[in-house]
């Protein structure tokens, strides 16, 4: 059953791409004519054609091992070394967790290595230096061994004072612990591997304090991202509920667009900050949690599942094979919450054309994709299933 489902997800992953790649349109959509040259199409084109490749390549070689795991046995394997590292109870699952989780991390990052210096690099995009691609990984490494290790910690020993209400109690945990990621990952965590700074004087500050002040946005929580210190793309987002809100806007999108376009591109995310879309999305996501959890509840009180897998029926197994049974509950969840989140998308473009700087805005989005080499014709369902944001033509044809 759980080779099943993991086979399911390779597949269904791997045809929705083969639909992408086979729709790619041979001539440029017609309101995009002017910004594109036939060399630069034929660019984006290959472009993603190698990023689907690439990721074909990854996933099918990480089924493979997780597979000869599960046949060989090699996860009872782990877990037995895992004890013998950590006797403790929850010490052994701290240590088999994350010698999954790393381990896995680690034995993907040949791709990641391709990724960023063959083809971005080869397409202009790569400014990560092998240095920065090491110690980010290394960082990375340590917030998630201390953020799993802590979360782990304090869900087992509510697990074994109060089995019962687990799962309550475990969806109040996670809850309080995504309160807090919300509010703080841009104080917190975003400096670990990014310098933020309050956007400079002058011309355009003037435009955007302007506007921010009739839409009623407080200036001081607009920040630029030195994003160029990774990558050429550009970006801009807005995050943070309470009086934690921000917007953030890449360095690499302020040098590449003119005034008014980072003004539409700003009215945007204030239309996300003015319809309440993050605390709707954490609302909304915090509700599904409640019932993942429960779910998680019936595997926790079946032990089949991890004995089918040589372990003990601990409380990381049953974790753990939850996660990869969950694979076809989590692409549900992701269809509904990226259904959601185009609709926000729509709505905050809308908010930018009802602010009058629509015009601009689309000027912006037909430049973004040009500059990052998106996808212009994706396939209907690889957007369904896959895409946070409405391609771009959709979102042209909206606002003009
Ligand atoms: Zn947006």
């Amino acid at each position: 059953m759980i080779v099943g489902f993991l086979l399911f997800g390779y597949f269904s992953d791997t045809f929705l791409s083969i639909l992408n790649l086979r729709i790619f349109h041979t001539d440029v959509p017609k309101s995009l004519q002017d910004f594109y040259s036939s060399g630069k199409y034929r660019e984006t084109r290959s472009y993603t054609r190698e990023r689907i490749h690439l990721h074909y390549v990854s996933s099918a070689f990480q089924i493979v091992i997780i597979l000869i795991l599960i046949l060989g046995g090699g996860f009872a394997l782990i877990d037995d070394f895992a004890k013998s590292l950590w006797g403790s109870e929850t010490g052994h699952s701290i240590a088999f967790l994350v010698i999954l989780f790393v381990g896995f991390d680690v034995l993907s990052i040949p791709f990641q290595w391709y990724s960023t210096f063959s083809i971005e690099e080869r397409y202009g995009f790569n400014n990560t230096s092998p240095s920065t691609f090491i110690v980010d990984k290394l960082k990375a490494y340590v917030i998630s061994v201390v953020i799993v290790g802590g979360l782990f910690w304090l869900l087992s020993t509510i697990y074994f004072s109060n089995p019962a209400y687990f799962w309550l109690l475990a969806w109040a945990i996670a809850t309080f612990f995504s309160l807090l990621t919300t509010m703080f990952y841009s104080n917190v965590i975003v400096p670990l591997f990014n310098k933020q700074t309050q956007l400079e004087a002058g011309e355009l500050r003037d435009k955007i304090e302007q506007f921010a002040g009739i839409t009623g946005f407080v200036l001081k929580n607009i920040f630029v991202i030195n994003g160029s210190k990774r990558s050429t793309k550009t970006n801009a987002y807005f995050t943070g509920i309470g009086p934690q809100k921000r917007i953030v806007l890449y360095d690499t999108l302020i040098e590449q667009h003119s005034t008014d376009e980072i003004v539409a591109i700003l009215a945007h995310e204030i239309g996300h900050y003015r319809k309440k879309h993050v605390l709707t999305g954490f609302i909304l996501s915090n509700v599904l949690m409640l019932g993942v959890l429960y779910l998680f509840n019936i595997v926790l009180i079946m032990p089949d599942f991890a004995l089918a897998l040589g372990m003990q029926p601990t409380l990381h197994a049953s974790l753990f094979v939850f996660a990869m049974l969950f694979s076809p509950i989590s692409m549900i969840i992701s269809i509904v919450s990226n259904m959601i989140s185009r609709r926000h998308e729509f709505a905050a473009d809308k908010f930018a054309a009802d602010h009058g700087v629509g015009l601009a805005l689309g000027e912006a989005l037909k430049k973004l994709s040009v500059d990052n080499l998106s996808n212009l014709t994706p396939h209907r369902l690889y957007v369904f299933v896959n895409y946070s944001h409405p391609p771009v033509l959709e979102r042209l044809k909206r606002l003009f």
